[in-house]
């Protein structure tokens, strides 16, 4: 070994020594890097803080093995310890932690999809806090059910004759096929055998509730006929899916959902239909037309089917729930099979459930205070001056003069997501961020905004970064331009007098 490799393993600072800075951080107040450190290590447990310091050293040592430290003052408490608490806040925050979403994309499945209404949130904490009447009737002073509390207002909202909610909507669609086919036929148009997504097949899902596939038609086209020719004692149910963000265009026929009710009650089967998003309140007739392109959930239960099921969290704008709503017959059956206590709702979601719910009352009241439906129903020309703020704000931090950042305000293209609505552009506006230095990257740019705190996600596109003020509410601006700033500001030096290279 190296002698200087020798003195420089001896020169890295102690276990101890490094892990009484990071813990009494306190005691280095003056020091800059101790503000951070402060706030974001105070409540780590010592346990995960003892174990960043070992990986630390350990990464230490492995450089000075490879020779990327040579030299002795690299190792000093003040050189070290920046890198240290940064390393450490790194790999002791939560795993799940908020984002900020600049995409425009409103359902975006990996980003949590809908954010909740303030009733919801606040309606969470309640029945996080506190105990509830969750399965307690305080009529009768007995045993309750934990179906009942969202139950009615889904009647209300669909026009069903009753209703379930489970845990989300692949549990839904897997427990009505359980309930109703199992070991029989269920008859879907092979454009409908889509997958969805997250490894959600329909071919597969009705496979795993022991239901055997009866695919009619053909990839474009399919006739009633060919529904009525696959009917036979062996028939379970017809089922009808949304293809969600996949569409046959051109040559294409589909058994509209009227005559498959109408042929599947004929032969005394349930019509079941899997919405997807399902939509519970009319945004064409609120002023929003172009938001009448996906008939409400209402409309396909007046339509005749006898079953429908759809999300909690995609267009309805609530938690994590899978909604069962049509016959009571049915609904019946579902409700007895012994899969459902597998498949229930928590008790979060359920009374964060049924605050969304209750804003549907009043359906202006759920178009403004329901985010999700607040961010489709918002217009372009109500997003200028949000795109305005965060240009200004970023211009601010950022002068273009000393920096050489170009924020401009730009029209663009929003999307609703979750695959509902899959080929509408909700215009918008942007907030763009580019430079012309030569190494200016933005997808460089783009990844680094996911260490920030919070991370925020946005697009690239014609070299520059994107930011939908869509998907970003009034109050977090300031928020996002602060780590935008942050990110952007370091990455070009300014230009040095006669050294210039822009
Ligand atoms: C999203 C979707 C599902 C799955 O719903 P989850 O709530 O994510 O379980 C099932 N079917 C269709 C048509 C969908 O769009």
């Amino acid at each position: 070994m190296p002698e200087n490799q020798n003195l420089l393993y001896r020169a890295l600072p102690s276990m101890s020594v490094l892990l009484n800075c990071i813990t009494n951080a306190g005691y280095h107040a003056d020091e800059p890097w101790a503000a951070p450190c402060l706030s974001s290590l105070a409540d780590v447990p010592r346990t995960l803080l003892r174990e960043s310091v070992e990986n630390f050293l350990d990464n230490c040592r492995i450089a000075i093995r490879e020779g990327e430290i040579t030299d002795s003052s690299l190792l000093s408490l003040p050189a070290l310890l920046p890198d240290l608490v940064e390393y450490a806040i790194r790999r002791t925050s939560p795993s799940l932690r908020r984002v900020l979403n600049a995409t425009g994309i409103i359902i975006h499945t990996n980003l949590g999809r809908s954010r909740l209404a303030e009733e919801a949130v606040t309606a969470v904490a309640e029945a996080a806090r506190y105990p509830s009447n969750l399965e307690f009737d305080l009529q009768k002073g007995t045993r309750g059910s934990r179906h009942s509390h969202v139950a009615s207002l889904i009647c209300r909202m669909t026009g069903a004759q009753a209703a379930l909610a489970v845990n989300n909507n692949a549990a839904a669609v897997l427990l009505v096929l359980d309930t109703l086919c199992r070991d029989r036929e269920v008859i879907v148009s092979r454009g409908e055998l889509v997958e969805i997504g997250g490894n959600f097949r329909i071919p597969d899902v009705i496979k795993k509730s022991g239901c055997l596939l009866r695919e009619v038609g053909t990839t474009n086209r399919t006739h009633l006929s060919d529904f009525r020719l696959a009917l036979s004692e062996h028939t379970g149910a017809i089922l009808k899916v949304h293809t969600s963000n996949y569409r046959i265009i051109g040559f294409t026929q589909e058994a509209g959902r009227a005559e498959l009710a109408a042929l599947a009650n004929s032969a005394s089967l349930p019509f079941i239909e899997d919405l997807g998003s399902g939509v519970l309140v009319d945004l064409a007739a609120q002023g929003f037309p172009h938001l009448g392109a996906e008939p409400a959930v209402a409309k396909v239960i007046a339509d005749g089917a006898d079953i429908v099921t759809f999300s909690g969290d995609k267009v309805l704008g609530g938690p994590q729930a899978g909604i069962i709503a049509g016959k009571l017959k049915y609904i019946e059956q579902i409700a007895k099979n012994p899969l459902l206590r597998a498949l229930r709702m928590d008790k979060l979601n359920l009374a964060a459930l049924e605050a969304t719910l209750r804003l549907y009352l009043e359906p202006t009241l759920a178009r403004t205070r329901i985010p999700t439906l607040r961010m489709m129903t918002t217009t372009a020309d109500e997003l200028l001056p949000r795109a305005r703020k965060l240009a200004r704000l970023l211009k601010k931090t950022l002068p273009a003069q000393k920096d050489g950042w170009l924020v401009a305000v730009r029209s663009g293209i929003s999307q609703v997501g979750g695959g509902a609505f899959p080929e509408m552009n909700l215009p918008t506006w942007l907030t763009t961020m580019a430079h012309p230095s030569p190494h200016f990257n933005p997808a460089h740019l783009q990844k680094m905004l996911l260490q920030t705190k919070p991370p925020l996600l946005a697009r690239v596109e014609d070299n520059a970064l994107r930011l939908d003020l869509r998907t970003l509410d009034d109050r977090e601006i300031p928020l996002a331009a602060a780590v935008l700033a942050q990110t952007a500001a370091p990455m070009f030096k300014p230009p040095c007098a006669g050294a210039s290279k822009y």
